[in-house]
C-alpha cells in the first residue's frame, strides 16, 4: 500500500512539473511578443522623505497584462524574462519608458523627484549598457542625477568585479545606485566600500514585524546607523502601517516605499495624486 502511495505522489508531482514546464514555455513565448502587442506597461510607486514627509523619488515597477494568461506577476515572469534572455529588451524598454515618463512630468511640474529603475545581474553584465543609458538620458534630456539604478545585493554578488567596475563608472556619470532588498543576500559587508553606493533599501521582510520583533529592530538600526557611518541613504521598503512609519521616523531612516503612503501608481493615478494643480 505504501509503495502504490509513494508511486501515486510520484506520478502527481511529474504531473505537476510537466504543467509548471508547460505553462513556463508558454509564458516564454508570449513573452516574446509582449512589447509589440503592448501588454507590459510600468507602475509608479512613491518614495517619500521621512524629512519633509514630501514625494522625493518614485520606483518603476514593471507589469505584464495579457489575454489570456491575464496578470502575470513579476515574481514569475521577471525569472523567465532573465532565463530566456529577453530582459535585455524588457529592460530597455522599461529603462526608456521609465526615463520618458520623469522627463514629461518634469514638464508638468514635478520637481527634485527622482526615478528609480530595477537591474538584473543580466542587464548588469550587458557590454553596452552604460552606453546606452548615456544615449537615452541624453535623447530624453534628463539630467543623469534624476537616475537611480536598483540592484540586488545578490545580483551584485553574483559578479563582484564587474558589478565594481561598472557601479562606479556609472557613479561617475551621477547616476545613483540603490542596493535593493538589502540584508537578505549573503555578501561580505566589506564591499560596500568598494562600491560608490549611494543608498541602501531596507528589505521588507526586516519591516514587517519591526514594530514587535527584537531582531528585526537590531537588524535594522544596525544597517541604519552602518549606511549612516558610511554616508549612505536608507529607505525602507514594505511600509504598512503608521507605527512602522513613527520607528523608522524616530529610528533615522531617510525614505519609506510602501502601501502606508500608496501601492505603485498607473500613470494617471500618479497624475491625479501629484500633478493636480502643478504647472
Ligand atoms: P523590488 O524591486 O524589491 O520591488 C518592491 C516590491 O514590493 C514590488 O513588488 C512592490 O509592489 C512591493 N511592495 C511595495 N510596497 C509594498 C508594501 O507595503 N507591502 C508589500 N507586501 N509589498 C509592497 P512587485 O511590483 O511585485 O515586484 C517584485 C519584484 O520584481 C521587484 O522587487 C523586482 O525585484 C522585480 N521587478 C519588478 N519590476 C522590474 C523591472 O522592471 N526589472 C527588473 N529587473 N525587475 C523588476
Ligand atoms: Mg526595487
Ligand atoms: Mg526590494
Ligand atoms: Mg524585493
Amino acid at each position: 500500500r505504501t509503495k502504490y502511495n509513494g508511486k501515486n505522489n510520484y506520478s502527481f508531482f511529474t504531473q505537476e512539473m510537466q504543467m509548471q514546464t508547460k505553462r513556463n514555455l508558454l509564458l516564454t513565448n508570449a513573452l516574446h511578443n509582449a512589447i509589440a502587442h503592448n501588454e507590459l506597461y510600468v507602475v509608479y510607486q512613491p518614495q517619500i522623505s521621512l524629512t519633509t514627509h514630501k514625494l522625493v523619488g518614485m520606483e518603476a515597477l514593471l507589469r505584464w497584462e495579457h489575454p489570456v494568461f491575464g496578470s502575470v506577476p513579476p515574481s514569475e515572469f521577471i525569472p523567465i524574462a532573465e532565463s530566456s534572455g529577453l530582459i535585455l529588451s524588457i529592460g530597455d524598454w522599461v529603462m526608456k519608458t521609465a526615463v520618458q515618463q520623469l522627463k514629461n512630468w518634469q514638464t508638468k511640474g514635478l520637481h527634485d523627484v527622482s526615478i528609480s529603475v530595477n537591474l538584473s545581474a543580466v542587464q548588469f553584465n550587458q557590454a553596452n549598457l552604460q552606453h546606452n543609458i548615456i544615449q537615452l538620458l541624453d535623447e530624453s534630456a534628463l539630467p543623469a542625477n534624476y537616475l537611480e539604478i536598483e540592484l540586488t545585493e545578490s545580483a551584485i554578488m553574483s559578479n563582484p568585479e564587474t558589478a565594481i567596475n561598472i557601479i562606479n563608472q556609472l557613479h561617475s556619470l551621477g547616476i545613483k545606485i540603490s542596493i535593493d532588498d538589502f540584508g537578505t543576500g549573503y555578501s561580505s559587508l566589506s564591499y560596500l566600500k568598494k562600491f560608490k553606493a549611494y543608498k541602501l533599501k531596507i528589505d521588507q521582510s526586516f519591516v514587517r514585524d519591526i514594530t514587535i520583533d527584537p531582531e528585526d529592530k537590531a537588524i535594522v538600526n544596525a544597517i541604519i546607523n552602518m549606511a549612516n557611518s558610511l554616508g549612505l541613504q536608507t529607505i525602507a521598503e514594505g511600509v504598512e502601517t503608521q507605527e512602522q512609519l513613527k520607528y523608522l521616523e524616530e529610528n533615522g531612516c531617510d525614505e519609506v516605499q510602501g502601501y502606508y503612503y500608496s501601492k505603485p501608481l498607473v500613470v494617471d493615478e500618479f497624475e491625479e495624486k501629484y500633478l493636480k494643480g502643478k504647472k
